[in-house]
């Protein structure tokens, strides 16, 4: 069984005193796959490092986290720039909305989501949309950029089954996480209703762990917790959940 984390932070401090560790259990879960999204260009030197020692497992990202759109945006944009003319990324994230931490900087945020819109088109890769609080905003700015070469993950997708269509509709697939596992989570009553085909799986680890492990630090290998959740909504077995959200990973990132 090969299990796919399509939105992971290996390289935060908090799995600093155990990384490989933290790595060793993922794959001996079964999750052999992760995908590293960027907030800055502070984490650039420790995700090449990542994927230096983990070249078949890593699949590096690059990006502007919308949290981190600050008065010095247009210098994080150009390190993007100099980063993607210099080498492969597999996409472009996280990018996108945050109005929970700051509404000030909306005006910013819109201007450095769409900037790296166009660089994904650009470099014909796919997009990890990072949204809190933000589903109009982001549907306004992705409707005006919509094409054929748009795509990509809403990542962790909270929203409701409206915008679980509208996402879809704009070439999205929903990244699901421990959310789904949540007393209170909601997106586990309307799931069923949505085509698996739809769907990668993803930790954002070392946030928002599944239950039972919610609130404390989240890694990879409860990818798996997520998967058996699915398993159950969708009335079928963890491998095939397993093998339906890799291939989709796969037509998501080309590899
Ligand atoms: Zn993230």
């Amino acid at each position: 069984m090969i299990l796919t984390d399509t939105h992971t932070h290996l390289y935060s401090e908090e799995f600093d005193l155990d990384r490989d560790e933290m790595m060793q259990r993922a794959i001996a879960n079964g999750v052999t796959r992760f995908f590293v999204p960027a907030i800055d260009s502070t984490c650039t030197p420790s995700m090449y490092e990542l994927e230096e020692n983990y070249p078949e497992n890593v699949f590096l990202m690059m990006g502007l986290h919308p949290c981190y759109v600050k008065a010095n945006y247009l210098e994080e944009l150009n390190h993007i720039e100099t980063e993607l003319a210099k080498r492969k990324f597999i996409a472009i994230g996280e990018i996108g909305i945050d109005l929970y931490w700051d509404k000030s900087t909306l005006e910013i945020q819109k201007n450095a989501f769409k900037h790296q819109i166009q660089l994904a088109k650009k470099y014909k890769l796919p997009i990890v949309i990072h949204c809190r609080e933000s589903f109009d905003e982001i549907f306004e700015v992705l409707e005006s950029e919509r094409s054929d070469d748009l795509f990509g993950i809403f990542h962790c997708f909270t929203g409701n089954f409206e915008q679980a269509q509208q996402a879809i509709s704009l070439n999205m697939k929903l990244g699901i996480g421990g959310v789904v596992t949540f007393k209170n989570g909601k997106i586990d009553q309307f799931l069923h209703q949505i085509d698996m085909k739809h769907i990668v799986l993803e930790t954002d680890s070392p946030y928002l762990a599944p239950v039972p492990f919610r609130g404390k630090r989240n890694e990879s290998s409860y990818v798996s917790l997520v998967a058996e959740k699915l398993a159950a909504i969708y009335g079928i077995s963890v491998e095939e959940v397993a093998k339906i959200t890799t291939e989709n990973s796969k037509a998501i990132f080309g590899i």
